[in-house]
C-alpha cells in the first residue's frame, strides 16, 4: 500500500488537492473532518457526541478520532493506498496511525505539508463559509482553528521530519501548479 498524509492548516487546499490526487492515483481519500461532518448530518451517536466540539472549532479527543479512522481504513481492505487528510493532528494520533499500519504490514510513505500564509487562509475560508455554510468556518471559529494549527497541530511535522518523510510544498497559487508539485513528490515513490 502507498499511503500519504496531506497536511496543512484549514483552507490550505487539502480537500481540493485530495480530489485530484485520488482521481489520478486511485487512492482512497480519508478526511476525518468529512467523516465527522457525515456523522453529524446523519445524527449518529458519534455525531451527537462531537457536534458541539466541532462547531466550536475544538479538536475531537484522540481516542474517538483514532477509532473512527481505523474503522474507515478497515472498510477498504483492497485499497491500493490511502490519502489521509486532516489526520493525524496530534502526536498520539501519529503514533497510533504508525502502529495500526504496521499491524497491516504497511506504513506511511510520505507526508506532504501545504504551506499557506495566515492572511490567505482567512480569505479562502471566508469564501468557503459563504459557499458551504460550515459553522466552524465562521470568522471567530476559523481564527481559533488557524491558531490551533500554528500553535499545536504543526508540532506533528517534526515527528515525520525525523523519519525523513516530510516534504513542504508552497500551497499559494494556481490549483493545477500546486497539484503538479504534489504529483512530483508522489511520483518519487
Ligand atoms: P477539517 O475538515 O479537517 O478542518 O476538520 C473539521 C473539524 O473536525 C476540526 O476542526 C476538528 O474539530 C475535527 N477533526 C477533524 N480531524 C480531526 C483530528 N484528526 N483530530 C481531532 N479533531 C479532528
Amino acid at each position: 500500500m502507498l499511503n500519504f498524509i496531506l497536511f496543512g492548516p484549514p483552507g490550505a487546499g487539502k480537500g481540493t488537492q485530495s480530489e485530484k490526487l485520488i482521481e489520478k492515483y486511485q487512492l482512497v481519500h480519508i478526511s476525518t473532518g468529512d467523516l465527522f461532518r457525515a456523522h453529524i448530518k446523519n445524527q449518529t451517536a458519534l455525531g451527537q457526541k462531537v457536534s458541539a466540539l466541532i462547531a466550536d472549532g475544538q479538536l475531537v479527543p484522540d481516542g474517538i478520532t483514532i477509532d473512527m479512522l481505523e474503522e474507515e481504513v478497515d472498510k477498504n481492505p483492497n485499497a491500493k493506498g490511502f490519502i489521509f487528510d486532516g489526520f493525524p493532528r496530534t502526536i498520539p494520533q501519529a503514533e497510533a496511525l504508525d502502529e495500526f499500519l504496521e499491524s497491516k504490514g504497511s506504513s506511511i510513505a510520505g507526508v506532504i505539508a501545504l504551506d499557506v500564509k495566515q492572511d490567505e487562509l482567512t480569505k479562502r475560508v471566508a469564501q468557503r463559509q459563504k459557499e458551504t455554510g460550515r459553522v466552524d468556518d465562521q470568522a471567530d471559529k476559523i481564527q481559533k482553528r488557524i491558531d490551533e494549527y500554528f500553535n499545536k497541530i504543526i508540532h506533528v511535522l517534526p515527528y515525520y521530519a525525523a523519519q525523513k518523510k516530510l516534504t513542504k510544498i508552497d500551497g499559494f497559487g494556481n490549483i493545477d501548479e500546486i497539484f503538479e508539485s504534489l504529483c512530483a513528490v508522489i511520483d518519487k515513490y
